[in-house]
């Protein structure tokens, strides 16, 4: 308010100047004028100071002046020394965290919310081919066009990291994981998994021929010991006592190998190739005659249909999974049990389900229960028959079906093993809703 006070007389004693002066000389109303540009050109003055000082040289100290003009130029300067400290605070910090990824060995690259991309690191230039040069400001996927990665990039599902070949080294492999931050930007990270990636090849590869080689040998044992045991009541009784036990260990081998060599089968091919429309109606009633069998009249086996779209997969890899399931539901319930096996909707999706009224499994079980080889109670698996690798092979199966598998149990109450199938995986059927009971 002083400031504005001092102004303001500074504007009356120039106008007065000029009205004494003009009075003086009989001449009033030019020296009012007078008076009035005089302040005028004084303001005009010290706006042209201002403009020069913030076009030329806004660093450096600002004009001197007084009153409204001199405080003006103090806040002015003040403002513009807090932003360019500001601005240096975040350029060294900016610097830091360009430099810290830079030292990093995986890739970084970072997009703007169109998929452009802004900066990147020296790992990004190695293993991705990016050029400083040229592809600032390029999409994303006009440098790694893998069509895999571009579906990935425009997804917006970035739960799970992506591997694919390096665009410029197909032997490179690399793991992709795009983060969404800030405006709808995006991180890019990449990391170079070949040696990773070689050695778990190396145990698919060891595990399948293994497999494989075995598989002959247990033939031939197999067959010798089919022969022994029909002339079983020729042989010398202690010789006869253990053929039931060879012959079912032999069973069990080979139980074992023929469910190893599907699951590395599953795992090393990429499918796809034989997925036809699959009539589910079929499909149910033929896993429910076998489960019968298999049963002997010891449980109750349903089937019921509520879903009329049939389910695009592969039908011996969607059979083989239904038929674990089910077979499970036989040998983990005692008898009296109830078995439905299911095919329903789920708003747009559908499930494929096998439920039981059994003894259930222990909550804490459940995020193992697909890994090879875990079992709840090994004694009970292994005489009921169980090679530990049924929901190994269920989970690879939905894997390459787009589908997840849930499985909701308690003890006492049941377990109820959930395939979900998205809607892209379904197709109009020509046959509806139908059930049965074996
Ligand atoms: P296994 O060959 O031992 O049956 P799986 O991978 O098929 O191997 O199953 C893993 C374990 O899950 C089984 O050992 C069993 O304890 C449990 N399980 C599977 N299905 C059921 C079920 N319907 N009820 C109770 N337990 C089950």
């Amino acid at each position: 308010m002083g400031l504005w006070r001092r102004e303001l007389w500074r504007l009356i004693l120039l106008v007065g100047i000029g009205l004494l002066v003009g009075w003086l000389l009989s001449l009033p109303w030019p020296g009012l004028a007078v008076g009035l540009a005089a302040c005028l050109g004084y303001h005009l003055r010290q706006l042209c100071r201002l403009y020069r000082w913030l076009t030329l040289d806004a660093q450096s100290e600002p004009p001197a002046a007084s009153g409204i003009w001199g405080d003006l130029l103090d806040r002015l300067y003040r403002y513009q020394k807090g932003q360019r400290q500001t601005q240096e605070r975040l350029l060294r910090t900016l610097r830091r965290i360009q430099e810290s990824s830079e030292a990093m060995r995986d890739s970084v690259v970072m997009l703007d919310r169109h998929g452009d991309m802004e900066w990147w690191n020296s790992a990004a230039e190695r293993m991705l081919g990016l050029r400083a040069a040229h592809d600032r400001g390029h999409h994303i996927t006009n440098l790694v066009r893998d069509p895999r990665f571009v579906d990935y990039f425009h997804r917006r599902d970035y739960r799970e990291p992506l591997t694919l070949a390096s665009p410029i080294d197909e032997q490179m492999v690399l793991q992709c994981q795009i983060t969404l931050y800030g405006d709808d930007e995006r991180l890019l990270m990449a990391r170079d998994i070949t040696r990773l990636h070689r050695l778990e090849e190396m145990r698919r590869d060891f595990v399948a021929n293994v497999s494989h080689e075995l598989r002959t040998p247990l033939t031939v044992l197999a067959g010798y010991l089919e022969t022994y045991a029909t002339y079983a009541d020729q042989l010398p009784s202690r010789f006869a006592r253990g053929l039931p036990r060879m012959q079912e260990q032999t069973v069990r081998m080979q139980n074992l190998v023929s469910d190893l060599l599907l699951l590395s089968r599953l795992e090393i091919d990429r499918g796809g190739e034989d997925h036809v429309r699959l009539d589910m109606a079929a499909m149910l009633a033929r896993v429910q005659r076998d489960a019968a069998v298999l049963s002997a009249g010891r449980q109750t086996i349903e089937v019921e249909l509520d879903e009329p779209r049939a389910l695009i997969g592969s039908e011996q890899e969607i059979h083989s999974a239904l038929s674990n399931l089910a077979f499970n539901a036989v040998r983990y319930t005692p008898p009296g049990s109830q078995i439905v096996l299911r095919w329903r909707a789920q708003g747009d999706d559908a499930c494929l389900e096998v439920e039981d009224d059994g003894e259930g499994i222990d909550p804490v079980h459940l995020p193992r229960l697909t890994e090879r080889f875990y079992r709840v109670d090994k004694g009970r698996s292994t005489a009921t028959g169980g090679t530990g690798l049924g929901l190994a092979i269920v989970k690879h199966v939905l894997l390459r079906h787009d589908a997840r598998l849930e499985i909701d149990s308690r003890p006492g109450q049941g377990a109820r093993f959930r395939c979900h199938f998205p809607a892209q995986r379904l197709t109009a059927a020509a046959r509806s809703g139908a059930t049965g009971t074996a």
